[in-house]
């Protein structure tokens, strides 16, 4: 591996762990933030949890784990040709799912509603309590005890009230610094990896066609350079080589952008990096494409009516399951009625968070069906 630039997140230059531990022999700091996400609960859970389908509409569209391995993957190609610490950028992209709901950004929006009076629902905000609180696997302490520096990555935004709140992670929202280089590469590296596999899910569920999205520049421009190069090529081959070029611009442009950037500024350390404006970014034109494709999945895909629908059944789910527990936390599984003797409303919400989809469809079933007992 190339040696490391000096504006990288070094392991030296840590902030290090809430609670102080010795230094993992054989593996970087860094590693071993990424390996014990891997060993996580909430890791394993995200296998059954939507990115845009819901987990039984079928078996090849993306989950949140499918996705959180993409990001992973484009982060760490980023990451090494910046010369910045992959591991670091896999630990970040591996985590920053965690704390999704199930069924999307639709359950999130339901969630945070119903928590309305009791400080709100954030997934951003969920995921880094995942790793700071609700993972119980170590005997020392409470979640995964993860750098400052992967926490840091995970918490991509927050608000100015929950800022003041969590105190060394949330400081950087008060003082208007930026992350490290290795959080925003993992930050673009996810809308690299959504905008396209959105694309690439949208044609295989037929909810959109390869005629609409040929309305969209990059889509087209790739589209027409592989059929000029493969005359006879059309169906699935041709859809993954359009958005295999698509991800390739992407990231090549990232690369030599940023490097662009980071000449520029001329950082010389981590604090530096913090002290400066994003440096990780795309050139104007191909910014400019992206929103013109993500404009596109927005009215085509995200707002399809047969996604409507799954919407519209995952909001009375998760609506209908936190009204029951807060009228009666009886219904809460035992070890969670411990806990919502001191914070009835988070405790709750931590539950429903942690559900993947099909276990808030039966967890439903199971509440509201006479059928079932
Ligand atoms: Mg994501």
């Amino acid at each position: 591996m190339a040696e490391r630039a000096a504006y990288a997140a070094l392991t030296e230059h840590s902030r290090g762990r809430r609670h102080p531990e010795s230094a993992p022999s054989g593996r970087s700091e860094f590693q071993r933030d990424r390996d014990r996400i891997i060993h996580s609960t909430a890791f394993r859970r995200l296998e059954y949890k939507t990115q845009v389908f819901v987990n039984h509409e079928g078996d090849l569209f993306r989950t949140r784990l499918t996705h959180s391995l993409e990001v992973a993957q484009i982060g760490r190609s980023i990451a090494r040709s910046l010369n910045l610490d992959e591991d670091l950028v896999e630990a970040i992209a591996l985590a920053h799912d965690l704390g999704h709901t199930p069924f999307g950004h639709t359950g999130q929006d339901v969630l945070n509603a119903c928590m309305h009076e009791f400080g709100g629902f954030e997934h951003n905000l969920q995921s880094l309590r995942v790793v700071d609180h609700l993972e119980e696997r170590y005997a020392e302490f409470d979640g995964l005890n993860l750098t400052f520096e992967t926490r840091e990555g995970i918490l991509k935004h927050c608000s100015l009230p929950n800022a003041k709140l969590l105190g060394d992670v949330g400081a950087r929202f008060l003082q208007k610094l930026q992350p490290s280089l290795e959080a925003q590469v993992a930050n673009l590296a996810d809308e690299i990896a959504y905008n396209n596999h959105d694309v690439d899910d949208g044609l295989r569920s037929g909810l959109i066609e390869i005629e609409q999205l040929s309305q969209v520049t990059v889509f087209a421009r790739h589209l027409q350079e592989v059929q000029r190069r493969y005359v006879q090529l059309d169906g699935r081959r041709a859809i993954h080589e359009t958005v295999r070029r698509m991800i390739n611009t992407l990231i090549t442009d990232l690369v030599a952008q940023s490097g662009q950037n980071i000449a520029r500024a001329n950082p010389r350390n981590i604090d530096e990096i913090r002290a400066a404006a994003p440096l990780i970014g795309f050139s104007d034109t191909v910014r400019a494409e992206q929103r013109e494709l993500k404009q596109f999945l927005r009215t085509q895909l995200y707002q399809h009516y047969r996604v409507n629908r799954m919407s519209n059944k995952a909001r009375r789910i998760i609506k209908a399951l936190f009204e029951a527990f807060m009228d009666d936390p009886k219904l809460l599984p035992p070890q969670y009625q411990d806990k919502a003797k001191q914070d009835q409303a988070r405790t709750i919400a931590d539950y429903i968070a942690g559900m993947t989809d099909r276990y808030a469809i039966k967890e439903y079933r199971h509440l509201f069906s006479v059928e079932e007992l």
